[in-house]
């Protein structure tokens, strides 16, 4: 069902001909030298900073510890909060709801806000809730909520199953437009980080790992300002070892998540063409780089695909590939969501159960995820624009 108004091909009104520049998504220190020429003291940093990431205001003019005349000079020399907008909502009948977010180029995004979560971390239960969370929340009809967001607009990447990969890549985002999407949803949703158990995932739209350092220069923005701790957060990565070789060595991070769908290479292939480049051992050796926090444990997403990855044969060799690895694991069990001329079939929901038992009568902490928005192709594997069906001329695809 849409909600939402009608779709907006800018996010910033500039004065004609001028140049804008957005504020949202810049460092402590990129703040400084971008408003350099007003010579700013760090408070005033400071102030700016709490407003665009605590307050998550649109306009300049919201900036009240700041004086009028300052605001306005800044405000006409082209800089803008630059907050990205919800442009379009579309709400599943099971309350999640779908956002296109628009870009600085009018461009779009997907984010998916699922309250309650989908089922699929077990972690909530190790930590308590924040002890303002029964109040902060009592109005509310969520407890918790999880937020799927993008890396980039379409996907290289090309796994078959997914709708997103026939897009192909159009755009990497910049930190400030995936760090964007969060502070978005949250100010639709009146939550608080903090008072509010709110997870992210970056499970949307594109490859984290092939968006590096904007993704890493927004995972800081929202553990650091926006305040929403790094244990709180989930990247999943088809396999880029590159990219989990960079981020074994990062001091701030996520927790990670290989989407990996199959317990060997030959099906793995058939499934996700990038199995040729990153082979799985390769992907699993340098998972083991990486260095776990305290009952931190990795996750394997596992798509069930029926006739394809689903059968008693898959979950006993999956349960030998998580004893082999050098690292805490657990399985998250995915039942595949149906999209357009996607040539696969759902598993039916007694063979989702018997691959989870399967897994857990051998001790492999398995849990399902429960499919949120397929009405609205919220649901994994669904993100796409519902516009652009086919995918685009010329865009790049993983072909090997
Ligand atoms: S599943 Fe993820 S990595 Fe694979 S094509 Fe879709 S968006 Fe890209």
């Amino acid at each position: 069902m849409t909600t939402g108004g009608k779709v907006r091909t800018q996010a910033l009104d500039a004065p004609a001909g001028a140049p804008v520049h957005a504020l949202f998504g810049l460092s402590n220190e990129e703040l400084s030298g971008a408003l350099g020429e007003f010579g700013l003291l760090p408070y005033r940093i400071r102030q700016l900073e709490t407003a665009l990431y605590r307050n998550r205001i649109s306009d300049l003019e919201a900036i009240t510890p700041w004086p009028k005349d300052l605001r306005q000079k800044v405000a006409s020399a082209g800089f803008r909060a630059g907050l990205p907008e919800i442009v379009q909502t579309f709400r599943s009948v099971d309350g999640t709801e779908r956002y296109l977010i628009a870009g600085h180029d009018g461009q779009t995004v997907e984010t998916v806000w699922m309250p309650e979560g989908d089922g699929g971390e077990d972690e909530d239960s190790d930590s308590p809730a924040p002890p303002e969370a029964a109040g902060g929340s009592a109005k509310k009809a969520w407890s918790r909520a999880t937020i799927c967001v993008s890396s980039q607009i379409g996907c290289a990447v090309n796994c078959q199953f997914c709708l997103t990969a026939r897009l192909g890549i159009v755009r990497n985002l910049t930190a400030g437009e995936i760090a964007g999407q969060v502070a978005a949803v949250l100010k639709r949703q009146s939550a608080e980080p903090g008072r509010d158990r709110i997870n992210l995932v970056f499970m949307g739209m594109g490859e984290p790992f092939l968006n590096y350092d904007a993704f890493m220069d927004a995972v800081r923005l929202l553990a650091g300002p926006m305040e929403i701790p790094e244990s709180r957060m989930t990247v999943s990565t088809s396999g880029i070892v590159p990219g989990i070789l960079r981020f074994a060595q990062e001091p701030v991070r996520p927790r990670l998540a290989i989407s990996l769908n199959a317990p060997n290479d030959a099906v793995r292939e058939g499934i996700m063409p990038i199995t040729r480049k990153w082979p799985m051992a390769e992907v699993l050796d340098a998972v083991g780089q990486v260095r776990l926090r305290q009952r931190e444990r990795v996750t394997f997403e596992y798509v069930l695909l029926a006739g394809v990855n689903d059968a008693p044969e898959h979950a006993d060799e999956l349960v030998r590939l998580v004893r082999r690895a050098q690292f805490p694991a657990k399985v998250n069990l995915i039942a595949w969501n149906p999209g357009p001329d996607v040539p696969f079939a759902m598993p039916a929901p007694e063979a989702v159960a018997a691959f989870q038992q399967r897994l857990r009568e051998e001790g492999v902490a398995a849990f399902v995820r429960r499919p949120r928005g397929r009405d609205i192709y919220a649901a994994c594997g669904q993100l796409k624009k519902t516009v652009a069906l086919e995918p685009r001329e010329g865009v790049q695809q993983w072909s090997k």
